[in-house]
């Protein structure tokens, strides 16, 4: 008997975008999360205008037939509705805009360390601290699409000031956060050695290196029993430049902390992870936001 394709309704493919500081990261994503193509160019420096015409050459890049929507992950500053409108004009798809925190949650729940979970937290260490919540299968975005800005919950109370615009003392990003690591590292071993510099100290087997990166895992572990208790999650899942460098070192004293301040059924269920996709999530991410909106169209 012969086997008689039929043709089934083009899934189609999305473009997702990653803004990053430094870098514009494009790429053309089937549903399953397989990235079919990628661009690459540089962010540029001197206006919001160039940025935007530096995006839309990135999708006009890669830009084809198959191509059904478009999504970008950025920095939560830019402005929303311009950026969607534009780019709905120019290219006549429909597209998705969420934060760059938001994307990256979104890439590893669909196609990384997240896949077939319904409720996640991703938390990216980098620069500062993103956060990311999945919930019953959805993003979780609040009443003005910002997300959960789970960098910014106070650990101590009237602690460490926090970094950036922020003004609030004690918040996880002031403790955890690359930055941070990398501000403790120079305290200890001078100022050749940052956050990676660290982590490779550890590796090596230096104690005091060891006992800093424990130190940041301890206090991530209290923001994570936190969001564990409040979001009720089945993973939380670590990502970011030094989230994933230093995954091996913080995973101990994280579970340690947990344990102790999550409450049951979460303490027993709840499962730890390092991101899958690297620097990949934000635009796999990205292009999801970009199917959402062509589903809701
Ligand atoms: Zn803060």
């Amino acid at each position: 008997m012969r086997t008689i394709t039929v043709p089934t309704v083009q899934a189609g493919h999305a473009i997702g975008v990653d803004l990053g500081g430094t870098k514009i990261l494009a790429g053309v994503v089937a549903r399953d999360g397989s990235v079919l193509r990628t661009h690459e160019r540089a962010t540029p420096q001197d206006s919001q205008e160039h940025v935007l015409t530096e995006l839309e050459a990135a999708v006009a890049e890669l830009l084809d037939d198959a191509v059904a929507a478009v999504g970008f992950g950025a920095p939560s500053p830019l402005e929303d509705a311009s950026l969607r409108d534009r780019m709905r004009e120019r290219f006549g798809l429909p597209v998705g805009l969420d934060n760059d925190a938001n994307a990256a949650a979104i890439g590893e729940w669909r196609a990384g360390a997240g896949r077939g979970t319904d409720d996640l937290v991703m938390l990216t260490l980098g620069t500062g601290v993103g956060g990311g919540v999945i919930a019953g299968g959805k993003p979780f975005r609040g009443w003005n699409g910002a997300g959960a800005e789970l960098g910014h919950a106070v650990i101590v109370e009237n602690g460490r000031p926090c970094q950036g615009a922020c003004t609030g003392r004690g918040h996880l990003e002031a403790y955890v956060s690359g930055s941070a690591a990398t501000a403790s590292a120079r305290e200890a071993f001078g100022p050749s050695v940052d956050a990676h510099g660290l982590v490779r100290l550890a590796q090596d087997g230096d104690a005091k290196a060891n006992e800093l990166l424990d130190d940041v895992g301890r206090h991530l572990g209290s923001g994570i029993g936190s969001f564990v208790n409040v979001f009720g999650p089945q993973l939380v899942v670590l990502g970011g430049g030094f989230g994933v460098a230093a995954y091996e070192h913080l995973s101990g004293p994280v579970k340690k902390v947990l344990r102790r301040e999550a409450l049951e059924p979460m303490r027993s269920t709840v499962r730890l992870a390092r991101a899958e996709l690297g620097t990949a999530a934000g635009l796999i991410g990205a292009a999801f936001v970009g199917f959402e909106a062509l589903d809701a169209a």
